[in-house]
Protein backbone atom coordinates (compact mmCIF):
# COMPACT_ATOMS: atom_id res chain seq x y z
CA UNK A 1 0.00 0.00 0.00
CA UNK A 2 1.46 3.38 -0.83
CA UNK A 3 2.53 5.32 1.97
CA UNK A 4 -0.02 8.62 2.53
CA UNK A 5 3.29 10.91 3.34
CA UNK A 6 6.32 9.44 0.89
CA UNK A 7 8.56 12.14 -0.08
CA UNK A 8 7.59 14.68 2.32
CA UNK A 9 8.82 16.16 5.57
CA UNK A 10 6.76 16.73 8.62
CA UNK A 11 7.82 19.16 11.59
CA UNK A 12 6.16 17.82 14.68
CA UNK A 13 6.39 19.96 17.99
CA UNK A 14 5.69 18.17 21.42
CA UNK A 15 7.60 15.00 19.90
CA UNK A 16 8.86 13.56 22.95
CA UNK A 17 5.84 12.72 24.40
CA UNK A 18 2.63 11.53 24.38
CA UNK A 19 0.28 12.55 21.03
CA UNK A 20 3.60 14.17 19.59
CA UNK A 21 5.61 11.23 19.92
CA UNK A 22 2.88 9.18 18.41
CA UNK A 23 2.24 11.26 15.44
CA UNK A 24 5.90 11.25 15.07
CA UNK A 25 6.26 7.60 14.92
CA UNK A 26 3.25 7.59 12.47
CA UNK A 27 4.21 9.92 10.13
CA UNK A 28 7.35 8.43 9.80
CA UNK A 29 5.90 4.83 9.31
CA UNK A 30 4.00 6.18 6.36
CA UNK A 31 7.04 7.91 4.82
CA UNK A 32 7.62 11.73 6.47
CA UNK A 33 11.29 12.27 7.00
CA UNK A 34 10.18 13.84 10.63
CA UNK A 35 11.86 16.99 12.20
CA UNK A 36 10.97 15.62 15.89
CA UNK A 37 11.07 18.50 18.10
CA UNK A 38 10.51 19.26 21.98
CA UNK A 39 11.91 21.21 25.06
CA UNK A 40 12.91 18.05 26.72
CA UNK A 41 16.26 17.00 24.98
CA UNK A 42 16.58 13.56 26.47
CA UNK A 43 12.87 12.57 25.57
CA UNK A 44 13.40 14.22 22.43
CA UNK A 45 16.15 11.61 21.37
CA UNK A 46 14.34 8.55 23.23
CA UNK A 47 11.24 9.64 19.98
CA UNK A 48 14.08 9.73 17.43
CA UNK A 49 16.04 6.54 18.16
CA UNK A 50 12.45 4.51 18.38
CA UNK A 51 11.26 5.72 14.75
CA UNK A 52 15.04 5.29 13.66
CA UNK A 53 14.91 1.40 15.22
CA UNK A 54 11.87 1.18 12.97
CA UNK A 55 13.14 1.85 9.54
CA UNK A 56 11.95 5.67 9.85
CA UNK A 57 13.90 8.83 9.24
CA UNK A 58 13.84 11.32 12.19
CA UNK A 59 15.78 14.53 13.10
CA UNK A 60 16.35 15.64 16.90
CA UNK A 61 15.45 19.72 16.85
CA UNK A 62 15.37 20.56 20.22
CA UNK A 63 13.21 24.46 21.28
CA UNK A 64 11.25 25.76 23.28
CA UNK A 65 8.56 26.86 21.55
CA UNK A 66 7.45 30.11 23.50
CA UNK A 67 10.49 31.28 22.26
CA UNK A 68 9.68 33.36 19.13
CA UNK A 69 13.94 32.54 18.06
CA UNK A 70 14.17 29.11 19.14
CA UNK A 71 11.24 28.61 16.94
CA UNK A 72 11.81 29.87 14.38
CA UNK A 73 15.38 28.59 14.40
CA UNK A 74 13.79 24.97 14.32
CA UNK A 75 11.57 25.37 11.76
CA UNK A 76 14.06 26.59 9.34
CA UNK A 77 16.93 23.79 10.55
CA UNK A 78 14.15 21.20 9.77
CA UNK A 79 13.91 22.79 6.53
CA UNK A 80 17.16 22.70 5.64
CA UNK A 81 18.41 19.72 6.55
CA UNK A 82 15.18 17.19 5.53
CA UNK A 83 14.33 19.37 2.23
CA UNK A 84 11.23 21.88 2.60
CA UNK A 85 8.30 21.26 4.66
CA UNK A 86 4.58 19.54 3.81
CA UNK A 87 3.38 19.29 6.93
CA UNK A 88 3.82 21.21 10.67
CA UNK A 89 1.84 19.59 13.33
CA UNK A 90 1.66 21.93 16.30
CA UNK A 91 1.39 19.52 19.40
CA UNK A 92 3.21 21.00 22.52
CA UNK A 93 1.23 21.76 25.44
CA UNK A 94 0.79 22.40 29.08
CA UNK A 95 -1.98 22.21 31.12
CA UNK A 96 -2.91 23.91 34.52
CA UNK A 97 -5.80 23.70 36.37
CA UNK A 98 -6.31 26.55 39.18
CA UNK A 99 -8.87 29.01 40.40
CA UNK A 100 -8.99 32.01 38.46
CA UNK A 101 -8.61 34.32 41.09
CA UNK A 102 -5.23 32.56 41.99
CA UNK A 103 -3.91 32.56 38.50
CA UNK A 104 -0.43 33.90 39.23
CA UNK A 105 1.25 36.38 36.11
CA UNK A 106 3.59 34.00 35.65
CA UNK A 107 1.31 30.97 35.35
CA UNK A 108 -0.98 32.77 32.69
CA UNK A 109 1.86 33.88 30.58
CA UNK A 110 3.80 30.31 30.53
CA UNK A 111 0.74 28.42 29.43
CA UNK A 112 -0.43 31.16 26.60
CA UNK A 113 2.89 31.07 25.87
CA UNK A 114 3.54 27.38 24.99
CA UNK A 115 -0.07 26.61 23.89
CA UNK A 116 -0.73 29.86 21.77
CA UNK A 117 2.24 31.59 21.28
CA UNK A 118 4.34 28.49 19.90
CA UNK A 119 1.39 27.71 17.95
CA UNK A 120 1.59 31.10 16.14
CA UNK A 121 5.47 31.34 16.53
CA UNK A 122 6.29 28.14 14.88
CA UNK A 123 3.22 28.50 11.79
CA UNK A 124 4.77 32.14 11.10
CA UNK A 125 8.61 30.76 10.57
CA UNK A 126 7.01 27.38 8.46
CA UNK A 127 5.16 29.68 6.14
CA UNK A 128 7.21 30.77 3.70
CA UNK A 129 8.07 26.65 3.64
CA UNK A 130 4.87 25.50 3.78
CA UNK A 131 3.61 27.97 0.74
CA UNK A 132 6.55 26.84 -1.77
CA UNK A 133 4.18 23.56 -2.00
CA UNK A 134 0.88 23.34 -3.99
CA UNK A 135 -0.34 21.26 -1.10
CA UNK A 136 0.45 21.23 2.45
CA UNK A 137 -1.51 21.46 5.48
CA UNK A 138 -0.93 22.19 9.42
CA UNK A 139 -2.56 20.47 12.00
CA UNK A 140 -2.72 22.01 15.21
CA UNK A 141 -3.84 20.25 18.45
CA UNK A 142 -6.03 22.55 20.75
CA UNK A 143 -8.76 20.81 22.82
CA UNK A 144 -12.43 20.34 23.87
CA UNK A 145 -11.49 22.86 26.67
CA UNK A 146 -11.10 25.25 23.52
CA UNK A 147 -14.43 24.59 22.28
CA UNK A 148 -16.66 25.07 26.11
CA UNK A 149 -15.84 27.18 29.44
CA UNK A 150 -14.37 24.19 31.45
CA UNK A 151 -14.04 25.88 35.67
CA UNK A 152 -10.34 26.18 36.94
CA UNK A 153 -8.60 26.43 33.93
CA UNK A 154 -8.73 29.99 32.34
CA UNK A 155 -5.09 30.08 31.00
CA UNK A 156 -5.65 26.62 29.43
CA UNK A 157 -9.33 27.06 27.99
CA UNK A 158 -8.22 30.35 26.53
CA UNK A 159 -4.87 29.59 24.92
CA UNK A 160 -6.46 26.64 23.22
CA UNK A 161 -9.85 28.47 22.01
CA UNK A 162 -6.47 30.62 20.64
CA UNK A 163 -5.57 27.46 18.83
CA UNK A 164 -9.13 27.32 17.40
CA UNK A 165 -9.44 30.82 16.04
CA UNK A 166 -6.20 31.17 14.75
CA UNK A 167 -7.06 27.59 12.82
CA UNK A 168 -9.74 29.27 11.06
CA UNK A 169 -8.07 32.62 10.35
CA UNK A 170 -5.26 30.87 8.48
CA UNK A 171 -7.45 28.05 6.92
CA UNK A 172 -9.35 31.50 5.38
CA UNK A 173 -6.46 33.55 4.63
CA UNK A 174 -4.24 31.10 2.95
CA UNK A 175 -7.13 28.87 1.41
CA UNK A 176 -5.99 29.86 -2.34
CA UNK A 177 -2.27 29.24 -2.06
CA UNK A 178 -2.56 25.52 -1.14
CA UNK A 179 -2.59 25.37 2.38
CA UNK A 180 -4.76 23.55 4.77
CA UNK A 181 -4.84 24.52 8.38
CA UNK A 182 -7.55 22.17 10.55
CA UNK A 183 -7.24 21.11 14.62
CA UNK A 184 -8.62 18.02 17.06
CA UNK A 185 -10.02 19.01 20.17
CA UNK A 186 -9.25 16.50 22.27
CA UNK A 187 -11.15 15.17 25.72
CA UNK A 188 -9.20 13.21 27.33
CA UNK A 189 -6.12 11.57 26.53
CA UNK A 190 -4.00 9.09 28.25
CA UNK A 191 -0.60 11.13 28.13
CA UNK A 192 1.83 11.96 31.20
CA UNK A 193 0.08 15.15 30.62
CA UNK A 194 -3.84 14.29 32.11
CA UNK A 195 -2.07 11.88 34.61
CA UNK A 196 -1.15 15.25 36.52
CA UNK A 197 -5.03 16.26 36.44
CA UNK A 198 -6.08 17.39 39.78
CA UNK A 199 -8.58 19.57 40.74
CA UNK A 200 -7.47 22.45 42.56
CA UNK A 201 -8.28 22.50 46.61
CA UNK A 202 -11.87 23.31 46.89
CA UNK A 203 -12.87 22.33 43.44
CA UNK A 204 -16.99 22.58 43.39
CA UNK A 205 -17.55 19.00 41.78
CA UNK A 206 -20.99 20.43 39.94
CA UNK A 207 -18.92 22.62 38.07
CA UNK A 208 -16.81 19.84 36.45
CA UNK A 209 -19.61 17.91 36.43
CA UNK A 210 -19.90 17.98 32.64
CA UNK A 211 -16.15 15.75 32.35
CA UNK A 212 -17.56 13.14 34.24
CA UNK A 213 -19.36 12.22 30.50
CA UNK A 214 -15.74 11.47 29.81
CA UNK A 215 -15.77 8.08 30.81
CA UNK A 216 -12.88 7.00 28.62
CA UNK A 217 -10.03 8.54 27.52
CA UNK A 218 -8.90 8.67 23.99
CA UNK A 219 -5.27 6.91 23.25
CA UNK A 220 -2.67 9.51 22.04
CA UNK A 221 -2.47 7.14 19.07
CA UNK A 222 -6.10 7.48 18.33
CA UNK A 223 -5.30 11.18 18.52
CA UNK A 224 -2.17 10.89 16.33
CA UNK A 225 -4.47 9.06 13.31
CA UNK A 226 -7.02 11.51 13.43
CA UNK A 227 -3.73 14.08 13.10
CA UNK A 228 -2.91 11.80 10.02
CA UNK A 229 -5.72 11.87 8.28
CA UNK A 230 -6.02 15.50 8.53
CA UNK A 231 -2.76 16.42 7.09
CA UNK A 232 -2.83 13.84 4.43
CA UNK A 233 -4.53 14.17 0.90
CA UNK A 234 -7.82 12.65 1.28
CA UNK A 235 -8.71 15.70 3.84
CA UNK A 236 -8.07 17.49 0.78
CA UNK A 237 -11.58 19.21 1.45
CA UNK A 238 -11.21 19.74 4.92
CA UNK A 239 -10.57 22.84 6.02
CA UNK A 240 -10.67 25.48 9.42
CA UNK A 241 -12.40 22.46 11.05
CA UNK A 242 -11.82 21.87 14.65
CA UNK A 243 -12.46 18.29 15.54
CA UNK A 244 -13.71 17.39 18.85
CA UNK A 245 -12.53 13.51 19.75
CA UNK A 246 -14.34 13.05 22.95
CA UNK A 247 -17.03 10.23 23.15
CA UNK A 248 -19.39 13.42 22.58
CA UNK A 249 -19.04 15.39 25.46
CA UNK A 250 -18.84 18.52 23.48
CA UNK A 251 -21.67 17.48 21.86
CA UNK A 252 -23.81 17.36 24.82
P1 LIG B 1 2.58 15.39 27.06
O1 LIG B 1 2.88 16.11 28.31
O2 LIG B 1 2.74 13.93 27.02
O3 LIG B 1 3.39 16.04 25.85
C1 LIG B 1 3.59 17.41 25.71
C2 LIG B 1 4.98 17.65 25.15
O4 LIG B 1 5.14 19.06 24.92
C3 LIG B 1 6.09 17.22 26.12
O5 LIG B 1 7.01 16.36 25.48
C4 LIG B 1 6.74 18.52 26.52
O6 LIG B 1 8.13 18.42 26.80
C5 LIG B 1 6.47 19.39 25.28
N1 LIG B 1 6.59 20.81 25.60
C6 LIG B 1 6.10 21.46 26.69
N2 LIG B 1 6.48 22.74 26.66
C7 LIG B 1 7.20 22.91 25.52
C8 LIG B 1 7.86 24.03 24.96
N3 LIG B 1 7.87 25.22 25.55
N4 LIG B 1 8.51 23.86 23.78
C9 LIG B 1 8.53 22.66 23.18
N5 LIG B 1 7.97 21.55 23.69
C10 LIG B 1 7.29 21.69 24.85
O7 LIG B 1 1.07 15.77 26.75
P2 LIG B 1 0.07 15.38 25.56
O8 LIG B 1 -1.19 14.98 26.20
O9 LIG B 1 0.71 14.51 24.55
O10 LIG B 1 -0.17 16.84 24.97
C11 LIG B 1 0.01 17.15 23.62
C12 LIG B 1 -1.00 18.23 23.25
O11 LIG B 1 -2.32 17.71 23.38
C13 LIG B 1 -0.94 19.47 24.13
O12 LIG B 1 -1.06 20.62 23.32
C14 LIG B 1 -2.16 19.32 25.02
O13 LIG B 1 -2.66 20.56 25.46
C15 LIG B 1 -3.12 18.64 24.05
N6 LIG B 1 -4.23 17.96 24.70
C16 LIG B 1 -4.01 16.95 25.58
C17 LIG B 1 -5.08 16.32 26.20
C18 LIG B 1 -4.89 15.22 27.21
O14 LIG B 1 -5.88 14.87 27.89
N7 LIG B 1 -3.71 14.63 27.33
C19 LIG B 1 -6.38 16.72 25.89
C20 LIG B 1 -6.57 17.76 24.97
C21 LIG B 1 -5.48 18.36 24.37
Amino acid sequence: MEKRFADQVAFVTGAGSGIGRKTAELLAREGARVGCSDINEKALVESVNAIEKAGGHALAIPCDVSDSASATAAVQRCAAELGGLQVLCNIAGVLSFQHTEETTDEDWHRVLGVNLNGTFYVSRAALPFLLENRKSAIVNVASLAGLIGQAYCASYCVSKAGVVSLTKVMAVEYVKRGLRVNCVCPGGVSTPLISNFTPPEGADAELISRLSLMTKLTRPEEVADAIAYLASAAARSVNGVALPLDFGVHAA
